[in-house]
């Protein structure tokens, strides 16, 4: 490592919750090199080794973007773009080392002087040196001076991090938190009813983040609405695609449903009723596609269909597991959450959806389910809901980056 600038040649990923999941743990490291594997390879091929307790991803080139791309993978914990070290020898880690540091405080904006640690490691038991006596031998060596650097354990804001192992010696300066949780595909998979608004979007990704596969389905009310809906929807799941690299997206053509309740159902009840065919239809899609709950951005309160009785009503209509992720969050939790996933400014283009269609003038707060009963007993519902299920049409979604 001769050159001033130095460029990382390896990601170093960190995870944490499967690490407790004992007997299973090798089912959830699978999956997690699988995803990771997934999710870099649109950038470069690579190459995953498995070892005490990380994953070290060797790609073939653009590793920092590789490192961004990879610190979005349910099941990370953290990441590091990794430089390494010729040989195990205390002065060739002080070298790197210092050309790091040097090159993280040319980058700096100030001011100075930056709070600075070193935190190393080594699996590497034959190391001449404690963690401890690695870390007091490369402080002096790469300090630059006390005007550029100041040491401090508790607030570092660089921290050099150095892991000593037995095939290399890693150096890093850079971690990007990452979503936590478990690697999708290890719990079962769901399928998302997301609409074009804020809340279905955010239900996905935190189903993703514990582990579920998920695969979407959208109503749309076509004349009513236009394609721009479809679009939209397709742009979100594109978007969530960050964390889930591919999944399935079931448009449904909802037009005929929403016009048979508008002219046989009481209009208090249209948007309730219209929510128990979205359960009938996802429920019919999720047998014959193998997913095992649905899952909502219901949030309790939010809106007029989401008080306990009426979500008791549309969930009546299915005996699959709905799940509801936002069930207890605040609209401005919800809010914050999308724009840290990156859904937000998506959700937020104004785009009319199918619930907006017939929409009654004062919609039911507590229906029954005798009045949803009495409702539908009016209507052909089998027939619908398989009319609706025929001319369901499905993309794949494939993120791109
Ligand atoms: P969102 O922001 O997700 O649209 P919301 O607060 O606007 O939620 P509603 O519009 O009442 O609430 O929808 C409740 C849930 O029903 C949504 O989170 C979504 O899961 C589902 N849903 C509503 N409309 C559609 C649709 N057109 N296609 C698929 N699912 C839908
Ligand atoms: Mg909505």
């Amino acid at each position: 490592m001769t050159s001033a600038t130095i460029s990382p040649e390896a990601v170093l990923v960190r995870y944490a919750e499967i690490a407790l999941k004992k007997g299973n743990r090798p089912v959830f490291e699978r999956a997690l090199v699988q995803n990771l594997k997934e999710a870099g390879s649109t950038l470069s091929p690579l190459r995953i080794e498995r070892r005490f307790g990380r994953m070290t991803v060797i790609p073939e080139r653009r590793v920092a973007q590789v490192a961004r791309r990879l610190a979005d993978v349910p099941g990370v914990k953290t990441v590091s773009p990794v430089y390494g070290a010729e040989s195990t020898d205390p002065d060739d880690i002080a070298r790197v080392a210092k050309l790091l540091v040097e090159e993280a405080l040319a980058d700096h904006p100030g001011p100075f002087p930056v709070t600075f640690r070193v935190r190393a490691r080594r699996s590497e038991k034959r190391f001449p040196m404690t963690s401890r006596e690695l870390e007091h031998f490369l402080g002096p060596r790469v300090l630059p001076g006390p005007e550029r650097i100041k040491v401090d354990l508790n607030h570092a804001e660089l921290t050099l991090g150095i892991e000593v192992r037995t095939e290399r010696t890693w150096l890093y300066l850079r971690t990007y938190a990452g979503p936590g949780g478990l690697p999708v595909g290890t719990l079962g998979r769901g399928l998302v009813l997301l609409s074009g608004g804020i809340d279905s979007p955010v239900a996905a990704y935190l189903a993703m983040k514990r582990g579920c596969r998920v695969g979407y389905v959208s109503f749309h009310s076509s004349p009513y609405i236009g394609e721009g809906f479809v679009k939209k929807v397709s742009d979100l799941a594109h978007a969530l695609g960050r964390y889930q690299a591919s999944a399935k997206l079931f448009v449904v053509p909802f037009a005929a449903i929403q016009t048979a309740i508008r002219d046989h159902a009481p209009e208090p009840y249209r948007t309730v009723l219209y929510r128990r065919f979205m359960q009938r239809i996802a429920d019919r899609l999720a047998e014959e596609h193998r997913y095992q709950a649905l899952i909502t951005g219901e949030a309790l309160g939010q809106v007029a269909s989401q008080t306990l009785e009426n979500m008791e009503c549309i969930g009546a209509a299915t005996s699959r597991m709905v799940l509801r992720p936002l069930l207890t969050y605040d609209k401005e939790e919800v809010v914050d959450l999308a724009r840290r996933i990156g859904t937000f400014e998506l959700s937020n283009i104004p785009e009319p959806d199918c619930c907006t269609v017939f929409q009654p003038a004062r919609p039911i707060i507590k229906g029954t389910l005798e009045e949803c009963a009495a409702a539908e007993a009016k209507l052909d519902v089998d027939a619908l809901v398989a009319e609706a299920v025929q001319g369901c049409e499905v993309q794949s979604i494939v993120y791109e980056g």
